[in-house]
């Protein structure tokens, strides 16, 4: 009841918004049209939305239907139940992202997450999920930016589906040192440090973690492990962009 109140009045607040500052589509920056759309038409055109065949552990888009799992995937340990993406990360979705995380552009998180809810949505309430926890950032970057991105997709995610969002479950106290020296193990361990969890439901037993790019996995890997170990059950991941299977 609260959720739909406050999803009314959120609604009326945008329609304002949208009276006095019209919305730049996400991938051209003109004003869009027709008005109320939250990407123009041809520009959503633009967009590689993940289809069939995908990887059947993190849902990145395969190339040969007799794959079952992607080369990243292949042969590594992930204890998520399965990952949802909804485009594949090349330069439209790179844009899109990058001018939420960057260039403060929240509509595109409102965009992406309305997107998410219509193509993956069905699959997302499937599981009978609890909550949707966003993949945290450090609070000092946090602050500093504004906004956590992953969060604001989760939260556009759990209005549009009416499932609980939070944001104070999972926190991340350490910023890692550079990843890109460090092997997938040593990554892994590097980042079940940077994350711990600050309050949780003992009903919280499916989880779906939400972030924005999905590029080794080993992020969400190490959010799923210390979640299971506070007691979720099942940890599903949907991301709004992930990386090509080579
Ligand atoms: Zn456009
Ligand atoms: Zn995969």
């Amino acid at each position: 009841m609260m959720g739909g109140r406050t999803a009314k009045r959120g609604r009326a607040w945008r329609f304002l918004l949208d009276i006095l500052y019209p919305r730049k589509c996400p991938v051209c920056d003109r004003i869009i049209m027709p008005k109320g759309a939250l990407i123009c038409p041809p520009c959503r055109g633009r967009i590689s939305f993940i289809r069939e065949p995908r990887c059947k552990k993190c849902g990145k888009a395969l190339m040969f239907e007799e794959k079952e799992y992607c080369e990243n995937c292949n042969g590594q340990e992930r204890r998520f139940m399965y990952g949802l993406a909804l485009m594949e990360y090349d330069s439209v979705a790179r844009k899109i992202l990058a001018d939420l995380k960057y260039h403060g552009k929240r509509d595109n998180a409102d965009y992406v997450a309305a997107e998410m809810a219509l193509r993956l949505g069905d699959e997302i309430r499937r599981v009978k999920p609890d909550v949707l926890i966003p993949v945290p950032v450090h609070p000092r970057r946090r602050r500093l930016r504004g906004f956590n991105q992953a969060e604001l997709l989760a939260k556009g995610l759990g209005e549009r589906m009416d499932i609980p969002v939070r944001t104070e479950a999972l926190i991340r106290v350490r910023n890692t040192r550079p990843q890109k020296e460090l092997g997938s193990l040593g990554r892994l361990n590097n980042l079940l440090e940077a994350f711990t969890v600050r309050r949780w439901d003992p009903r919280w037993k499916t989880v779906w973690l939400v972030d924005d790019i999905y590029t080794t996995g080993s992020t969400v890997e190490a959010c799923t492990r210390i979640l299971l170990t506070a007691g979720a059950k099942r940890v599903y991941v949907v991301c709004a962009a992930i990386g090509k299977d080579r």
